[in-house]
């Protein structure tokens, strides 16, 4: 059987006593000691006596914090005080203290009367703002002082600039160091390493670089991913904050789409990782590409992950996004000018026109399939600007499902491959016609479709028609979209 630790009659605590008042009722000997013991606190002390001796008068003197109340001692005089200590060396006194303190409802101790006490004070090892306390209970002041030179001299009188610079530190040290090992690892070579060694030296200054450099070392690397959107294709249509982050990149992610113009304005040390999505090409999967991303963030690197257009239209940003949360790897977004736009200005095309259309729709085409119309096919027969993305190899079916819920074939459409770049192609036509893009074989870049009235507001002067045959019709024919 264990034996049972025995127990404590009075248990140590530590009170906040800061900028509080400590009423001392005494004028002699007892009431110096403890005037002495609190003024090692930042508390202030009231010290109530009307016959103060002149050791006493001479620490009230010096100390800032003292405040001397030269009267008969009155209940009065102990109020709103955390503490009260009853040392006038008078029995009856400290009785009557006593009793008004515990009726005031605050804490008291009576010097050598400890059936007057409510707490007892430590002997005190101080090195502010670390305090240990010794209690003896009954066994006397004796063993009391002498446990305190003891320990006193185990003491480093360094270790309270020590702890201040550790109490400097905590909110830092938990920002960058993960909970565990990594944060106990630290704290234990701060105390026992460079930085303890340094302040005991008196370097104060050096104490706390050799702190922060063991901070830094603990510290995991933390890894930053941007979802870049590099926009359609041109190197000046890039963001200047994409262009800062490309060039202080570790490491670029990029799709087969972005142009290698675009990638190779990053940061020379850059390593480069294409990651497809390209017809023909080795391609990653999505699990794959997220895989890495939390991967090379884990790693400590800065990556960009640079994505045609805008990241978060049509780039799977929603899933890389979703997986860097669970993961807890930081990232960010930069938006990117998407492919609408930019066949848009391309064209000259307004996409939203007063009086014709004041909505767009951003969408693939790809969910056409089934036999319910999508929302957006009833926002294009109501007169939204339809922008198809990744809409070539789906031309038929959007043509033939729109005309099919009441779309006019004689609707108007602009198609732009390779926006923004020098190789652009533009090409106008109507709904009607769009179905001949599946079938071109000479459309071997990005292919973004524009459909609806507000499309005849665009310049047709440098398209070409869409379908041969429609040859002279297609300007007219968008024209007479706009009068619908
Ligand atoms: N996040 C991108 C879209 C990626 S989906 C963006 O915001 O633009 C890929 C599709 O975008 C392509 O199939 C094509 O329809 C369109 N696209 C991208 N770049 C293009 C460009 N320069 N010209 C025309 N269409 C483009």
């Amino acid at each position: 059987m264990p034996q049972a630790t025995p127990k404590l009659n009075a248990f140590p605590v530590f009170m906040r006593v800061e900028g509080e008042a400590v009423a001392i009722v005494g004028g002699g000997e007892e009431a110096l000691a403890k005037a002495r013991l609190i003024g090692q606190s930042s508390a202030v002390l009231r010290i109530v006596s009307d016959a103060a001796e002149p050791e006493l008068l001479a620490f009230i003197a010096t100390n800032g914090a003292a405040i001397h109340i030269a009267a008969a001692y009155d209940a009065a005089h102990l109020e709103g005080a955390v503490m009260v200590f009853a040392a006038s060396g008078n029995e009856a006194l400290d009785r009557r203290v006593a009793e008004d303190a515990r009726r005031l409802g605050i804490p008291v101790n009576a010097v050598d009367r400890p059936e007057l006490c409510d707490f007892f004070t430590p002997a005190l090892v101080n090195r502010a703002p670390v305090a240990i306390a010794i209690g003896t209970e009954g066994a006397g002041p004796v063993l009391a002082q002498m446990l305190r030179s003891r320990i006193d001299r185990m003491l480093s009188p360094s270790l309270g600039p020590l702890a201040s610079l550790a109490a400097s530190l905590r909110g830092t040290a938990e920002r960058l160091l993960p909970k565990g090992n990594a944060r106990r690892r630290f704290w234990s070579d701060f105390f026992g390493g460079s930085p303890a060694r340094a302040m005991a030296a008196g370097q104060l200054s050096q104490a706390h670089d050799a702190a922060v450099d063991l901070l830094l070392s603990n510290a995991p690397a933390s890894g930053h991913v941007a979802l870049v959107g590099a926009g359609p294709g041109a190197e000046d249509l890039l963001t200047l904050r994409a262009h800062r982050l490309l060039m202080e990149a570790d490491v670029i992610v990029h799709d087969a789409l972005v142009p290698e113009a675009i990638v190779a304005m990053g940061r020379r040390a850059a390593e480069r990782l294409p990651v497809g999505k390209r017809k023909g090409c080795h391609t990653k999967s999505q699990a794959e590409i997220n895989a890495l991303l939390i991967e090379l963030g884990r790693d400590g690197k800065r990556v960009v992950r640079l994505k045609s257009g805008d990241p978060l239209v049509f780039g799977r940003a929603g899933e890389e996004m979703a997986a860097l949360r669970d993961a807890g790897v930081a990232y960010e977004v930069v938006p990117g000018v998407t492919a609408a736009f930019a066949a848009a200005a391309d064209f000259e095309l307004p996409l939203t026109l007063r009086g014709v259309s004041s909505s767009m729709v951003f969408t693939t085409g790809h969910d056409l399939k089934g036999n319910s119309l999508p929302d957006w096919a009833k926002l294009a027969i109501s007169g939204a600007t339809v922008a198809v993305y990744m809409g070539r190899s789906v031309a038929a079916e959007v043509a033939g499902r729109l005309i099919e819920a009441g779309l006019s074939p004689d609707t108007a459409v602009a198609v732009v491959e390779n926006a923004s770049l020098a190789n652009r192609r533009r090409f106008h036509g109507t709904l009607a016609d769009l179905p001949s893009l599946e079938v071109r074989a000479d459309l071997t870049g990005p292919v973004m479709t524009i459909i609806g009235d507000a499309v005849a507001g665009a310049n047709f002067e440098r398209s070409e028609p869409l379908a041969a045959h429609r040859h002279e019709g297609a300007a007219q024919t968008a024209a007479e979209g706009a009068e619908r």
